[in-house]
């Protein structure tokens, strides 16, 4: 039995709102299809945003709902407050993500409120969810925004980073996600971070969020991984950017994270070739968007496990 790793899907929120046009709903329904039947079961499909604010996602409870009908699919929504979560609860989601960023710069700049203000709506969101039954309700789960660095603020304390972890935990998060919005984290960072951190989540899963602004995407998630990390978030073709590095790649690439995980003997469930697949028929309904990935370049050596098996 090979160790199993949880992939999860944010090309469908991280991406897609990097990008101007509105992908048409039926395509994103064939996108997350595609996906989990190449063996993804984990997706964050959308979020719940004011349409004004991301026409792109307009169609949150629609991608959503559909998400849920795909057998043993974990879907998530992200919302950034307590309207989101209402909106949430009201769709299938099996998970809420929540988002709190520790550079207070970051946050005024994001959502035009301090990390302490967010910490109260999270608060907010706690109650409104201990208000549906337990067996019905979703999963909360919250994501540290900048955890690793910030454009405005520049570096990002160590400890202001487990001190919030350990006040959402307490707080009723299930799970934690470190996130590193805008690709300032480094494997030597990201090994101090999580270890210091995974004694905070415990039991609860700890996921690592990382983009390839500056090329150490992978590397990042083989530190995590070191430090018993098995939950990441990673995109198809590495779609995303970052609203504040003109030009920059997005998150970490699907394709190339089951490739390195598989090829090192861990369990992502998904079948990379199929997922090569998936990628050529999201490449051509989002015409003219960046792909990046190395694996989709070069193929898949002969010498694969999946392959030789
Ligand atoms: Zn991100």
């Amino acid at each position: 039995m090979n160790e199993k790793v949880t992939l999860r899907e944010v090309g469908l929120r991280d991406g897609l709102q990097m990008i101007q046009h509105f992908m048409p709903t039926d395509r994103k329904k064939a996108w997350i299809a595609a996906e989990h039947a190449a063996g993804l079961r984990a997706v964050e499909a959308t979020s719940m945003v004011p349409p004004k604010l991301l026409p792109q996602l307009a169609d949150a409870e629609e991608v959503v709902a559909y998400a849920a009908t795909l057998p043993g699919l974990r879907v998530t929504a992200l919302v950034l407050n307590l309207r989101g979560a209402e909106r949430g609860l009201k769709t299938p989601a099996h998970k809420l993500n929540y988002v709190v960023s520790v550079s207070d710069a970051h946050s005024r700049a994001n959502v035009r409120r301090s990390t302490e203000e967010a910490i109260e709506d999270f608060k907010r969101i706690v109650a409104l969810l201990k208000t549906v039954d337990q067996a019905k309700r979703p999963a909360l789960g919250v994501g540290l925004a900048t955890a690793f660095g910030c454009t405005i603020q520049g570096k990002v304390d160590e400890g202001r980073v487990a001190d919030i972890a350990a006040r959402l935990v307490e707080g009723g998060a299930d799970e934690i996600a470190l996130a590193d919005t805008v690709g300032y984290g480094d494997p030597a960072q990201v090994k101090r971070l999580f270890r210091r951190v995974k004694p905070i989540t415990g039991d609860r899963p700890l996921f690592a969020h990382f983009h390839n602004t500056r090329g150490l995407g992978l590397a990042n998630v083989l530190a995590a991984l070191e430090e018993g990390v098995r939950y990441f978030d990673a995109s198809l073709g590495g779609l995303g950017g970052c609203p504040y590095a003109p030009g920059a790649t997005g998150n970490v690439t699907m394709e190339d994270c089951v490739f390195m995980l598989e090829q090192m003997g861990f369990e992502t469930g998904i079948d990379l070739a199929k997922l090569l697949q998936v990628r050529k028929t999201v490449e051509k309904d989002l015409p003219g968007v960046p792909f990046y990935g190395d694996v989709a370049r070069a193929g898949v050596p002969k010498t694969y496990r999946a392959l030789a098996a």
